[in-house]
């Protein structure tokens, strides 16, 4: 059965109006909600390391894979608690050159500055059964790099995460969702074992485990809108800049 594989951004108060991706901050009691929703529909919010056997169709259940890009501190701060008092776990994928910083990458198009987790709140977040993946070293636009530079991004990017968990890093998301054939191949090559992209979908065993869809929750989207992106056979439709 298809799972939905959920991605979210920021979990805070949306900044005010006519801010770039405001539609990327996701009100704490939304959040709240929503996993509440999901819990009476019957899924469980997994990681999507352990969502993965799921989507393979190696087992069988109603799961909901729950995925947050960029590593904010407001993630740790405003939907940790939910998933731990829902029995929830998810994967958060890091912007690991930003650990105990902030999201330089989005200044330059005039989004408000948002402080990303410390390493320590990292191993925490970690230490909670949730996991940590890479979401390259900068932000960078994948596809825009030089060969050897795209690979840093990547391989390098693993590597710190690595040594700042002690554990060994699977999982690996495409920044504003952008890859190819070049980038799927690169993160294979690097040790991952599956990687997300903003393709939208629920994620099956008929897809590649390097590109696998995700549906985006937005700030406004309704419990309709949201229920629509839980339900198996999610209708496909283009990439967003995600
Ligand atoms: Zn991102």
């Amino acid at each position: 059965m298809p799972a939905p594989i959920l991605l979210y951004h920021q979990i805070d108060i949306p900044p005010s109006r006519r801010t770039p991706f405001r539609s990327m901050v996701v009100h704490p009691h939304a959040f709240r909600n929503q996993m509440l929703w999901l819990k009476r529909l019957g899924y469980r919010g997994l990681s999507l390391r352990e969502a993965m056997p799921y989507i393979r169709g190696e087992r069988t259940g109603k799961v909901a894979a729950i995925t947050f890009d960029d590593g904010f501190l407001n993630v740790f701060e405003n939907a940790l608690p939910v998933l731990r008092e829902l029995g929830f776990t998810a994967t958060g994928f890091f912007v690991v050159s930003q650990i105990g910083g902030s999201n330089e990458w989005d200044r330059v198009i005039g989004v408000p500055e948002a402080r990303c987790m410390s390493a320590a709140q990292l191993r925490e977040w970690a230490a909670l059964g949730n996991e940590v993946g890479s979401h390259t070293l900068d932000h960078v636009h994948l596809p825009e790099q030089p060969a050897d530079e795209a690979r840093r991004q990547i391989v390098r990017s693993r590597g710190m995460l690595e040594d700042i968990l002690g554990e060994e890093v699977l999982s690996f998301s495409y920044p504003y969702g952008q890859e190819g054939e070049r980038c799927r191949r690169m993160v294979r090559e690097a040790g991952y074992r599956y990687a997300t992209t903003t393709r939208r979908g629920s994620a099956g065993p008929g897809d590649d485990v390097f590109g696998l869809p995700r549906a985006t929750v937005r700030r406004n989207d309704t419990w309709l809108h949201f229920l629509k992106k839980c339900l198996a056979g999610y209708s496909s439709a283009p990439a967003s800049m995600d």
